[in-house]
């Protein structure tokens, strides 16, 4: 009988290394100790929180090298961790922080080398003078069906650039950040497929003003703003991926040889999880505080916990919140490991902890009863920020769409 052979590879495991639970309690503390305290004021003021962004960056949290770290880590686990341990502090903050990730990775994933290198740092800025970036595709007329949007972008042989005229609606930080990606039809026949992003510098261009800012339900530290394009002209290497490379495609496109884009579909798949990391740390966040609040509140001579209907519903919140935890670490491994989403496992991630996060809220200003109503409490707070998570980055129903279209092989309408 041979020898049992020494594993070569190591088995199945959740367990954190190191360096990720390192990574995990920073990022806690910073939660903690500064976006926490702080959650309640800036929700009050409805304003983009300066000097906890400038905190962020000073530690390096908030930076293109921070960033870059944490994508670094081969299993796909830091990104979610680190989202999750800062939006358990507070998600408003958390997205005044981490919104600037969405336009990062839209440069990352389309533009060139050279763009990359030259307008990833700027979305940062330096920590003595913080910047945010801003993603602008949706628009008053195009949110969930991305294929009608109006925005032009028409290139002028003249003088070598490219013109964009359009309104932007709901853009985390537009109008207040200095790089704004900007998704725009250069072909308007080709629906979705005569689109391509821009890189636009707010500070150095002319005809990029802010619209309307939003008043919101939570996420009330995050600006939400419309964004106008007037006449916008900037240089043609302004197009993700270079001009050249976008005839191409959509020579290719008119001529008919190119099929539907499953690249764009696996790039939503891969940062949709990232999305739900934010709100499985709204969720436990609640969960946290109502299970300390339960074990502390005395009616009918004994804490709320010994009753069984409060105790079970914490039990479900744990269980529902760890299964979600459970998908969103998935997809960000799949992600990361370039491991085809033949089932739409991000969409299946964002889906479960958006629903989650809403309902494990709501459970928590239950268990608070009427203190969990008022603003004197965080559970109010937190039920209200988890709500988008059932709304943007694809709502839920259109996540439904995705996955019921992956394991159907079929076009559900
Ligand atoms: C706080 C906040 C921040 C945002 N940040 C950004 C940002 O930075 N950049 C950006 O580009 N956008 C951003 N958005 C926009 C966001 O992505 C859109 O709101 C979202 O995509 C939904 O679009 P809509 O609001 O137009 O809703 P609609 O598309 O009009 O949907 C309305 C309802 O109809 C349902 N519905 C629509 N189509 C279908 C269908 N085919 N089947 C079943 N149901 C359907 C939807 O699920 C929803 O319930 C943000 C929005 C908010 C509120």
């Amino acid at each position: 009988m041979a020898a049992t052979e020494p594993a070569t590879k190591p088995g199945f495991s959740l367990e954190l290394t190191d360096d990720q639970r390192d990574l995990q309690a920073w990022v806690h503390g910073f939660a903690e100790s500064v976006v926490r305290p702080a959650a309640h004021e800036w929700d009050e003021r409805e304003e983009t929180p300066w000097p906890i962004i400038q905190e962020a960056a000073k530690i390096g949290l908030y930076s293109y090298e921070g960033l870059a770290s944490f994508f670094a880590d081969e299993s796909g686990l830091t990104i979610p961790i680190v989202n999750e341990e800062l939006f358990w502090g507070d998600a408003g903050i958390g997205l005044a922080i981490l919104g600037t990730a969405l336009p990062v990775a839209a440069i990352f994933g389309q533009g060139t080398g050279e763009q990359i290198g030259e307008w990833i740092p700027r979305c940062f800025g330096t920590p003595d003078e913080p910047k945010v970036a801003a993603f602008c595709a949706s628009e008053p007329d195009a949110g969930s069906d991305v294929s009608a949007i109006r925005t032009t972008a028409r290139f002028d042989e003249k003088t070598n650039e490219w013109v964009l005229n359009g309104q932007k609606a709901w853009a985390t930080n537009g109008g207040i950040a200095d790089v704004h990606v900007v998704i725009a039809s250069v072909d308007r026949e080709l629906g979705a497929r005569g689109h391509a992003a821009f890189v636009i510098s707010k500070e150095e261009t002319k005809g990029i003003e802010q619209g309307a800012k939003v008043r919101k339900h939570g996420l009330r530290a995050s600006h939400t703003a419309d964004v106008h394009l007037d006449d916008c002209r900037i240089p043609a290497d302004q197009v993700l991926g270079g001009k050249e490379k976008l005839d191409e495609r959509l020579a290719r496109v008119r001529e008919g040889k190119r099929a539907r884009s499953q690249a764009a579909l696996q790039t939503f798949e891969a940062t949709r999880p990232t999305v739900g990391a934010q709100a499985l740390g709204i969720a436990r966040a609640a969960y946290e505080y109502a299970l300390e609040y339960a074990k502390e509140r005395t009616q009918f001579g004994r804490p709320i916990i010994d009753n069984q209907a409060i105790a079970f519903t914490l039990a479900d919140m744990k269980t529902e919140i760890d299964a979600a935890r459970l998908l969103v670490w998935r997809a960000s491994w799949m992600g990361r490991t370039g491991k085809p989403f033949e089932n739409a496992e991000g969409s299946m991630s964002k889906l479960k902890a958006g629903e989650v996060a809403v309902w494990a809220t709501e459970r928590a200003i239950q268990i608070l009863g009427g203190n969990g109503y008022t603003r004197e409490f965080p559970v109010e707070r937190f039920h209200r920020d988890a709500k988008i998570y059932t709304i943007f980055e694809g709502t839920s129903e259109i996540q439904r769409l995705v996955i019921s279209r992956a394991i159907s092989g079929m076009h559900i309408r």
